[in-house]
């Protein structure tokens, strides 16, 4: 393995004691800022506690956790801890789900903070000076291509910052450019190896990728073992987690002995505190549970968040210290397993989209990068889904397509004990996604709420 590469390696390779003294420090300056912003007193009001209160890291799990609503309900910029003025570019969620929620970023967020952050990410993924890196993370609103573009020159590497899309462009440049690392969804990079093998191009020889830093999708191992097949030998695909209320693409992070594993660290935890909480009780979980992802951001300007609740449910590593990267204090959480509120209920049996992607990873002569689950029944209790795959190759007999269905309904039937109905299409048949995929839709259900 190559030598390990640190941003800051007198912060990541202290022990776990040395990380929570530097988040209890921060975490008591965080209060008293927060002390003199009228919208954060109020919220603190709400356990009867007030922000000076954050003297200490138990303190921590008294304070009300924060969501969507409470933002929504300051519209337009809610809870900001700068002046408006002082605030130099806004980013926001995407607004899947209703309205964007705008978050700010002042002169030193984007000029200390993010840099800080990002580097640590994408050296930990194996980025080095002098890389040239295709950027398809997208642009506008959304966190994910600015904190690329910042942390790839933290890291002195060449940006291509290309951005969503234009896949007959990229696959040529992939060649002509000599690309050795990308940040990019893994569906979309999927997609581009099918484009250039229907060339007659074949990334093994003709691309020089030697990392790949996946975010905006948490992968399967089985997907990713795919997908390191087809790229240059060596590449590694390395999965990295953040959210936009989190303060970008800087949560977390695998490094080349955590992908082993399909793990990743938390890595600027001297930054952002993450608690891994059962979603019922909001206390923390143990090692080799699964909880909700719930973030404090200690060193945000403009717009910090206490307590956020991703909704992502992750499992904390069975061993989460010591990576023999050298990050001893730096805890380890799972790839993303899917979102509470992405959970179905399937006649009783709890089941994530994620899983079903592993069982469809797994399928032999399915088409991995393309799914769909439809909802189709749902009136007190959520009856009936469809799985709908595509049989790779191109257009298929109708055997061809039934053998894939019948392969793929018989392991969904013994990894989740339900039965599902399966359709099997030609190859190009379902949506493509070159950023989030949606996977899940109703059709002749009733609407949501
Ligand atoms: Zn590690």
């Amino acid at each position: 393995m190559e030598a390990i590469q640190y941003a800051h390696p007198a912060i990541e390779c202290l022990d776990r004691d040395g990380i929570l003294a530097i988040q209890e420090r921060k975490l008591k300056a965080l209060g008293e800022r927060l002390q003199g912003h009228p919208e954060w007193v109020r919220h603190f009001q709400k356990a009867d506690m007030s922000p000076r209160d954050l003297g200490n890291l138990d303190a921590l799990s008294s304070v009300p956790t924060l969501d969507k609503a409470d933002l929504r309900a300051l519209y337009p910029f809610p809870m900001l801890t700068a002046e408006l003025a002082q605030v130099r570019r806004f980013v926001a969620t995407s607004g899947t789900s209703g309205m964007p929620v705008m978050f700010g970023l002042t002169d030193r967020d984007l000029s200390q903070l993010l840099p800080h952050q990002m580097s640590r990410i994408l050296r930990a993924a194996g980025i080095v000076a002098g890389d040239r890196v295709y950027q398809g993370y997208g642009y506008g609103l959304w966190f994910g291509g600015l904190g690329m573009d910042i942390g790839l020159a933290a890291c002195g590497a060449v940006n291509f910052p290309i951005g969503p899309g234009r896949g007959d462009l990229v696959v040529k440049w992939l060649s002509d450019h000599a690309y050795t690392a990308c940040t990019v969804s893994p569906l979309w990079l999927m997609t581009l190896v099918n484009l250039a093998k229907s060339q007659n191009i074949d990334p093994r020889k003709a691309w020089k990728l030697r990392v790949g830093v996946f975010g905006g999708q948490s992968i399967s191992a089985a997907f990713r073992d795919q997908l390191e097949a087809e790229m240059p030998p060596g590449f590694m695909a390395q999965n990295n987690y953040g959210t936009t209320e989190a303060g970008g693409p800087v949560v977390a992070q695998s490094c080349p002995y955590s992908h082993d594993v399909d793990e990743m660290h938390l890595i600027n935890e001297d930054t952002i505190i993450t608690e891994v909480v059962d979603p019922a009780t909001m206390k923390r979980v143990g090692p080799g549970e699964v909880g909700e992802i719930v973030v404090t951001t200690l060193d945000r300007d403009a717009s910090p968040v206490i307590r956020w609740r991703t909704r992502d449910l992750v499992k904390l590593s069975a061993k989460p210290y010591d990576c023999p990267c050298g990050r001893a204090g730096l805890p380890k959480i799972g790839r993303i397993i899917g979102r509470n509120d992405d959970m179905l209920k399937v006649r009783g049996v709890i089941v994530f989209p994620t899983q079903i992607e592993d069982i469809i990873a797994e399928t032999e002569g399915a088409v991995k990068e393309a799914w769909q689950i439809y909802i189709d029944s749902e009136h007190q209790i959520l009856e009936e889904i469809t799985v709908a795959v595509e049989r790779r190759g191109g257009a298929s007999s109708i055997q061809e397509k039934q053998d894939v269905q019948q392969r793929l309904a018989h392991a969904l039937h013994s990894r989740l004990g339900i039965r599902v109905t399966v359709e099997c299409h030609d190859e190009g048949s379902l949506p493509r996604y070159e950023g989030k995929a949606v996977r899940v839709h109703r059709r002749g259900a009733k609407p949501e709420k």
